[in-house]
């Protein structure tokens, strides 16, 4: 059938405030060019076998339905022991665990089941791109506080004035995306502080909580006094065991917080992938050295990354924590590549390495928006990083 000109009522008001997703653009152009994908942060790389196993098995044993709506009661057992061994956090795994698919309906939950229209969220900027859809998705308006390079440390006075009646909540990434900046304990007292005098709420995404270098500690905020029963704290099995694509999250909170959850999640997907839970409940059962080699691993990644980019003439930002790094690119910069986002599109369509543009982290608008750093996520093979790396030492000295 022949579409019609006439114009059709198309997306809905609440859509008007945000674009697409910038990391995701990027991949997609990455393959449209056959770029290294150096920007959406997933893994080239397989998951651990025993993982494959699991959910091997789990199809085999015809683990094919719906779940409880709430998650496999197995796997969310096996959560609560997790928070508690390793976050500090006590939970009831029957109604203060809920799994969802992956990190980012979680978020969505809490945000459209705690959050009401109206209202203000605090984020930390830069941020991670999709906190600012999930604010104007729940009707809330954001409000940015600047986490200032080169330590991303931010200033108490302006956390303070981002307070005030209207706060519903603040999003907290630790380790944070896309800085790699790890929440020091003193710097959640702070928070816990300002959350508690405002009755704010905390959503506090962990996905890389393993993922940390040079001694670096994680500290959950749901394990600070003050914050045990205002966190939504926020994981999944996607950086940890290298399985983006399986969708398994979920959330921690007290039972209050924990039943608005549910009735978003309930109606948004009912369950996470049945298999995938059995799979998960799995690895969450693996030794410590799983934890220490991905540490391990990833460390000497971040430095190999870091020594290309800087032998090329990109300042890194060495990050503490996570799979990314935060470049400045104002080198780079010129009449013709005005931009994070004109060098980010010349990158991958000329030079054949993706990068996210640093802007799509930044309110667009804020006085404190930063138009010349690039995301580079070293999630990689050596050999991926070693062929980008060598793309952009031949490329980058042509002039474009
Ligand atoms: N968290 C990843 C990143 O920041 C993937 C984003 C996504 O597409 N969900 O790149």
């Amino acid at each position: 059938m022949k579409r019609t000109a006439t114009a059709v009522r198309s997306g809905a008001q609440r859509l008007r405030q945000f674009t697409e997703s910038v990391i995701r653009e990027q991949t997609r152009m990455a393959m449209e060019h056959k770029a290294i994908n150096l920007a959406q942060g997933f893994p080239d790389f397989p998951c651990p076998p025993v993982l494959k196993k699991l959910a091997n098995d789990a199809l085999a044993a015809d683990w094919n339905q719906y779940s409880i709506t709430w998650g496999l009661p197995g796997l969310r057992q096996a959560i609560a022991e997790k928070a508690k061994r390793y976050n500090g956090i006590q939970a009831d795994p029957h109604s203060e665990i809920t799994v969802t698919c992956g990190s980012t309906e979680a978020m969505m939950c809490a945000f459209l089941g705690l959050v009401d229209p109206g209202s203000e969220v605090i984020l930390f900027q830069p941020f991670y791109e999709n906190y600012h859809p999930d604010s104007y998705l729940s009707g809330a308006r954001p409000r940015y506080v600047s986490l200032r390079p080169p330590d991303w440390s931010f200033d108490e006075t302006e956390l303070r004035r981002a307070f005030g009646p209207k706060t519903s909540a603040i999003v907290i990434t630790t380790p944070h995306n896309p800085t790699g900046k790890v929440f020091s304990r003193a710097e959640l007292e702070v928070i816990s502080k300002l959350c508690q005098k405002w009755n704010v709420r905390v959503f506090s995404d962990e996905i890389y909580e393993h993922i940390l270098y040079d001694g670096a500690r994680h500290i959950s905020p749901a394990s600070i006094p003050g914050l045990e029963d205002r966190t939504v704290t926020i994981n999944s099995a996607s950086k940890t065991y290298a399985v983006t694509g399986w969708r398994v999250g979920w959330a921690i909170a007290a039972k209050p917080l924990s039943d608005a959850m549910r009735k978003v999640h309930d109606f948004l997907t009912v369950c996470a992938a049945t298999p995938l839970q059995v799979a998960t409940q799995g690895a969450l059962a693996l030794p410590a050295s799983y934890y220490r080699d991905l540490a391990k691993e990833y460390c000497e990644r971040r430095d190999y990354l870091i020594a290309g980019l800087e032998d090329v003439g990109f300042r890194c930002f060495k990050s503490q924590g996570a799979y990314y790094v935060m470049a400045e690119a104002g080198k780079f910069l010129n009449k013709k590549l005005k931009d994070d986002t004109a060098l980010a599109r010349h990158l991958v369509s000329n030079v054949g390495v993706a990068a996210v543009p640093g802007s799509s982290f930044y309110q667009q608008s804020g006085k404190n928006a930063r138009n010349d750093l690039l995301r580079f996520c070293f999630c990689k093979k050596e050999e991926t990083l070693k062929e980008a790396i060598g793309r952009l030492k031949k490329r980058m000295a042509v002039a474009p």
